[in-house]
């Protein structure tokens, strides 16, 4: 048994994990990756890669104290994006500088429209000349109004590869299945004593100051292995619908409907072949976990032809996509929009329920490490055994539905 010392294991490389690594190892940290997929290919690929400052939940009045924390997550990206941040995503694509909030013109949704700029004056701006709107809606058939958020939107797997350059020796896959993976928890008293992996005829065992959990929906899973059974998790499914097609303008907005809930939002993903795939969640994913695809598709199209029927659609390809996001179990007691992070034993298990607070989960974590007294030991010459395998940065999302 060969012995590999970290000061900090991360494990599982989505947005979470792979925020949290990256700043641990700029500090100065031993941090270790692990990863049983691909990094990314969770919850955090299939985002529509929003970095929410806060202004969709003012829809529901709820723009309390505690979304101040995510109001603050746009400029933690954008000083990243700009190289001048925490971590460096300056090789990440900025898919669009501003998200949009738009009602397509009917009464109903006027009203929220009302009410939605009421509770946002401040923090977004209605676009009232029209050669400043998005090319989409400079046309004569657009109605309604248009307002920019402050929120950028971006391609998630160039964040991804961002997140891990030149850390890949740090990043370990593993593989947990009871009988044929090669890694297993070994428990003592509630804390994890460590992590063995085997490859080929050599055994690995894997210690840390702290174990972070960042799983996402593998989190119960997990804890199972560990022997744990707090904090409680819960999903949340959804039913995304996907648009290949050839117009020429992207989108990137919330339509606003009746409901507290976006009526569709709308992300725009481009493809190698010049085209957009067009992502769809809000409502329409929301109320479509029950129907089938066939049928997701078909209230797909009739939504697109109410709120945008100048776009035409006739040579698309459509397909759709289930998907869940996983949370701590609802409680009053959470916030809603700050990461979660819960220390259990020599562990922190964590979901940052949304892909925007990313940062927020790093400094949660942050502050936990510094209040054990786990502190970075120098990472110069940290990197695994040359003979570990290192996991693979995941596939766009819609990368097996189209042509
Ligand atoms: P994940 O991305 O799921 O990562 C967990 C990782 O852990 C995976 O790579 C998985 O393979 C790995 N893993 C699992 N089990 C194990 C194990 N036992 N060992 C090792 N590795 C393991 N948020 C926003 O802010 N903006 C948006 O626009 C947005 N859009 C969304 C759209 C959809 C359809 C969904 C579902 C969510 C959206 N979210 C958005 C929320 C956001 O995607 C998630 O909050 C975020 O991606 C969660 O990141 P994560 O790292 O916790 O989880």
């Amino acid at each position: 048994m060969t012995d590999i010392n970290a000061d900090v294991v991360v494990i599982g490389g989505g947005i979470a994990g792979l925020w949290l690594f990256n700043t641990l190892n700029q500090q100065g940290y031993k941090a270790l990756l692990l990863e049983e997929e691909a990094l990314g290919g969770g919850q955090t690929i299939k985002s529509q890669g929003i970095v929410h400052g806060g202004t969709k939940y003012t829809l529901s009045g709820n723009l309390t104290k505690a979304a101040e924390c995510i109001a603050g997550m746009p400029k933690r990206w954008r000083d990243a994006l700009a190289g001048q941040g925490d971590v460096d995503l300056s090789d990440a694509r900025i898919l669009s500088e501003y998200h949009y909030l738009w009602s397509p013109g009917d009464i109903a949704s006027r009203m929220t429209s009302f009410f939605a700029s009421k509770a946002l004056r401040g923090r977004v701006n209605q676009v009232k000349e029209r050669e400043k709107l998005p090319a989409i809606f400079r046309n004569d058939s657009f109605r309604g109004k248009a307002y920019e958020l402050n929120e950028i939107v971006l391609d998630i797997q160039t964040v991804v590869k961002s997140l891990v350059k030149g850390l890949e020796s740090r990043t370990l896959k593993v593989d947990w299945a009871p009988d044929s993976g090669n890694s297993r928890i070994v428990s003592d008293n509630g804390d994890i004593a460590y992590i063995e992996h085997t490859q080929g005829d050599m055994t690995y065992r894997i210690q840390a100051g702290k174990f972070v959990l960042t799983v996402g929906e593998g989190t119960r899973t997990l804890m199972g292995r560990w022997g744990i059974s707090e904090p409680e998790m819960q999903l949340r499914p959804l039913h995304m619908v996907m648009v290949k097609h050839a117009h020429p303008d992207p989108l990137y907005a919330h339509c606003l409907g009746v409901k507290t809930v976006p009526r569709m939002t709308v992300t725009s993903h481009p493809t190698e072949d010049g085209q957009w795939v067009w992502y769809l969640g809000g409502e329409i994913a929301e109320d479509g976990v029950e129907r089938t695809p066939e049928e997701q598709i078909r209230v797909a199209r009739r939504e697109l032809a109410a709120i945008l029927p100048w776009v035409n659609f006739d040579n698309a390809q459509w397909s759709t996509l289930r998907v869940n996001r996983a949370e701590p179990k609802q409680s009053k007691l959470l916030r809603p929009d700050a990461a979660f992070c819960q220390p259990v034993g020599n562990g922190i298990v964590t979901w940052p329920t949304k892909l925007a607070l990313a940062p927020n989960l790093a400094d949660e974590v942050g502050n936990l490490l510094e209040a054990d007294n786990v502190k970075p030991s120098g990472n110069e010459d940290f990197a695994l055994p040359a003979n570990l395998k290192h996991p693979e940065v995941c596939e766009q999302f819609w990368s097996k539905h189209f042509d």
